[in-house]
């Protein structure tokens, strides 16, 4: 699905990125943990393209086909690939004064992805996959912030995305309002969404996971599935890290 290849990116002279390593297979669902400013939303940010990388190739695309595509060459359609590749982010970014239909329906309108009757069709279904069919006419302030992001999910799958990247989902959440957006991201996983997690939810990382990634100074220090990962890690660092986040 995605082959990341000695992505590298800096701001001026600070490497932020240092030579990144990695492959996701579809279907898969990669979740990144590490310490603060390790580079982990640089990461996603460069994986569709809203942040451009220095240097190193990323590789998207259907595998068996083609060999996929090097969107970091030049003349890549940077919108299509944003399309094919969904990104939630810890705020929701609805547009306040749309109703939530319109929020939904706008993008793969105006794209020309689907016709006004086929995005309206497509809203209600996803918006009962998600339980808040009720709230189509609400506007995104009428809206608790769980409820928000559920949208925000929703409005990402209408594009139909190939996969879908997660920047700490839940962590800009009241406590009580993770969980309902916890599960709209597992039934999503279970039904074999390629996905990249950013979080702290190290519960849903040891459920979901099909591989744990540690970050730490830019690098992929250490991956492993999630039992190698929280139960028999190798690196110091990786211990650090997780004695402080499972306490
Ligand atoms: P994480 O998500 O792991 O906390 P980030 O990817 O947000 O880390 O940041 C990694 C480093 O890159 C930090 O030192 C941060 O200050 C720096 N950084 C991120 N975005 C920018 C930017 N647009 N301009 C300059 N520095 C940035
Ligand atoms: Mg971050």
């Amino acid at each position: 699905m995605i082959s990341v290849r000695n992505l590298k990116k800096s701001f001026g002279d600070h490497e932020v990125l240092k030579g990144i390593n990695y492959d996701i297979a579809q279907g898969e669902k990669i979740v990144i943990i590490g310490p603060s400013g390790s580079g982990k939303s640089t990461f996603l940010r460069c994986l569709n393209l809203l942040e451009t990388p220095t240097s190193g190739q990323i590789i998207f695309g259907d595998d068996e086909m083609n060999g996929g595509e090097d969107i970091t060459a030049k003349g890549t359609d940077i919108n299509k690939v944003r399309q094919q590749m969904g990104m939630v982010f810890q705020h929701f970014n609805l547009f306040p004064h749309m109703n939530i239909l319109d929020n939904l329906t706008f993008a793969p309108v105006k794209l020309g992805k689907m016709t006004k009757e086929e995005a309206h069709e497509e809203a209600m279904r996803l918006l009962k996959v998600v339980n808040l069919e009720d709230k189509v006419d609400s506007y995104p302030g009428q809206l608790s912030g769980g409820q928000k992001q559920r949208i925000a999910i929703v409005r990402s799958l209408m594009m139909k995305p190939k996969m879908m990247l997660f920047d700490e989902p839940t962590s800009a959440l009241d406590p009580e309002m993770v969980g309902e957006v916890l599960e709209v991201m597992k039934d999503l996983a279970a039904k074999g969404m390629t996905m990249a997690v950013v979080t702290h939810e190290m519960g849903f990382a040891k459920e979901v996971a099909t591989r744990v990634l540690f970050m730490d100074e830019g690098v992929i220090l250490e991956e492993g599935t999630p039992d190698q990962i929280f139960n028999n890690p190798k690196e110091d660092r990786t211990k650090e890290f997780l004695s402080k986040v499972l306490v």
